[in-house]
């Protein structure tokens, strides 16, 4: 059950490896999209830190939002509102229970971007996480492999989809920095 001083060790962590990995990540949109995803985050995370650092929340779903409007305000790009929509929905279960936080962040980002698991987004990152977390079972290397399996998928949601079966032996950016929020959550529960 997290609290409002997890929550903010989660937001810690996932800042601290965002902006150490914010040039590997826009690299990593180079090839299949435009090259801007790691600024997105890195630039959309500052403002979370910003919004919430000594800052007092009165509970988990306080924080949620503040943190889903800073998203959706400050990055930009097709990321900011999945993101974005990932946290106002984790507001509104009303608890910190991630066995329905991360189920509830998979429906909004689903709601949002439409696309099902197997077109090369983050979306294929959450979906086993989430089946992972209600059995207790989400770890590092979970996380990992869902990453890692969008290397091998066509894109054919958001902009990679753009270059097609180009797009094939890359990893997605938005897999791979929802892989980093996730292990960032491990993190803080520690
Ligand atoms: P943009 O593509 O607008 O430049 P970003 O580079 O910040 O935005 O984010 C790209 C990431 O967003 C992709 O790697 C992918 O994971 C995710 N994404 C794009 N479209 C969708 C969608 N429809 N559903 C889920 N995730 C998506
Ligand atoms: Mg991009
Ligand atoms: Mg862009």
């Amino acid at each position: 059950m997290l609290n409002v001083e997890d929550v903010k060790k989660w937001m810690e962590n996932f800042d601290n490896v965002i902006q150490e990995q914010r040039a590997y990540l826009s690299d990593l949109d180079t090839p299949i999209g435009d090259g801007d995803h790691g600024n997105n985050m890195a630039r959309g995370m500052e403002a979370v830190m910003a919004a919430i650092t000594d800052k007092d929340f009165a509970d988990v779903p306080s924080i949620f939002k503040t943190i889903a409007m800073s998203l959706i305000s400050k990055v930009g790009g097709a990321s900011g509102p999945l993101y974005g929509t990932a946290f106002m929905e984790m507001a509104k279960i009303g608890n910190g229970d991630v066995k329905e936080l991360i189920p509830a962040a998979l429906a909004g980002i689903e709601k949002r971007g439409k696309a099902v698991p197997g077109e090369k987004t983050m979306v294929d990152v959450w979906t086993p996480a989430s089946a992972l977390v209600q059995k207790d079972a989400l770890t590092v290397e979970g996380i990992d492999q869902a990453v890692e399996s969008t290397k091998e998928m066509v894109a054919t949601k958001g902009r990679a989809s753009y270059v097609g079966d180009r797009s094939v032996g890359h990893i997605d950016p938005g897999a791979m920095s929802s892989g980093y929020l996730l292990k960032a959550l491990l993190k803080a529960e520690g």
